[in-house]
């Protein structure tokens, strides 16, 4: 094969929570498709985000942050997709924070070190590094006890350095003819997408243990004739008294809710929205393997249940 043959394979981001791995897929993408946020669990699934160019197609898998001591179900169940993730990676990016290396950093990093295949460090956050000369002896330190292969400094805020990790991690990737076609971008339907906004507002509106109590589930979604298409959403919460809460006084917050997923979900359906949301309870859903099932964090993430890219509810 010639040097110049088109590569293609998949790399995991891993990283511990909030280090900017949905971000960096976003940025990498030019495309909202994960969601992002402060707050641990923003991520929950494996997402896939593909993206081609002349040089070959990197089949990037975003993750939930690796985190240890994971009792609840549901930590085990963010865990696995992250694992499940780096089984399938051809080639890891461990992300960090420009400046911040913790135990957490430490095990995730323990995790790669098991798998075999290039790994890069992508020291991310470099645009909010008030004092710029720690960086070069940060990084230099990890990559001397840590085996990384190459080092990137990156804001995927700002889409900084973004090339030239895109260029490392092409280079490494196996020789290959592209697995997707040059205009699909991820695997998953427009169903998951849209509950995915829907649980962005929750993380950003909720507080304190709500935003972890709560799920979204897509019940109906449908064209109208009309150009406007139809979407049915149920909010489920853990307890009775969470309920009350995510409705809010006079059912404000629920509304607030619902305008700010319909204005998103528009732009990225590129189309009308009506969206009608319920609160429901389900006790205890979190910490319960068969509810995670139904709620589409099984053992292989909602790609078991996702029928497919685009398809719907007739
Ligand atoms: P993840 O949990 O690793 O997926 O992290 P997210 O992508 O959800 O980002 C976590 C937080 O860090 C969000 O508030 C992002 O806006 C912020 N963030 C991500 N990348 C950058 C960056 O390059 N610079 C700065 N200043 N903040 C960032
Ligand atoms: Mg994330």
């Amino acid at each position: 094969m010639s040097a110049d043959a088109t590569r293609c394979g998949h790399v995991a981001l891993l990283g511990r929570p909030n280090v900017g791995k949905s971000t960096l897929l976003n940025a990498m993408l030019d495309f909202h498709l994960s969601i992002v946020g402060p707050k641990p669990q923003t991520t929950r699934h494996r997402i896939l985000g593909i993206v081609t160019e002349p040089r070959g197609q990197i089949l990037f898998l975003d993750t939930p942050g690796l985190h240890r001591g994971a009792r609840k179900a549901m930590n085990r169940s963010l865990n696995r997709a992250a694992r499940q993730a780096l089984d399938e990676a051809e080639l890891v990016v461990q992300v960090v924070e420009a400046g911040h290396w913790d135990d957490e950093d430490e095990a995730v990093w323990a995790a790669i070190e098991q798998h075999e295949c290039p790994r890069l460090l992508a020291v991310n956050k470099v645009d909010a590094l008030a004092d710029k000369t720690r960086l070069l002896p940060f990084a230099q330190r990890l990559s001397e006890t840590h085996g990384f292969d190459e080092v990137h400094y990156i804001s995927a805020r700002r889409g900084e350095g973004l090339d030239g990790l895109r260029a490392g991690i092409l280079a490494r990737l196996p020789q290959r003819e592209p697995m997707f076609d040059a205009d699909e971008m991820t695997d998953r339907s427009e169903r998951f997408l849209v509950a995915e906004r829907i649980r962005e507002q929750l993380m950003m509106r909720l507080q304190q243990e709500l935003p972890y109590a709560t799920t979204v589930e897509v019940e109906s979604f449908s064209d109208r004739d009309d150009g406007l298409t139809e979407i049915g959403a149920v909010i489920w919460v853990e307890r009775a008294g969470q309920k009350g809460i995510v409705i809010g006084a006079g059912g404000k917050q629920l509304k607030a809710i619902g305008s700010a997923a319909r204005r998103t979900i528009e732009a990225l359906l590129d189309r009308r929205v009506h969206l009608r949301l319920w609160v429901k309870v389900r006790e205890g859903w979190s910490d319960d393997e068969a509810s995670l099932q139904r709620f589409g964090y099984g053992a292989g993430g909602d790609l078991e249940r996702d029928p497919g890219p685009g398809t719907r509810d007739p």
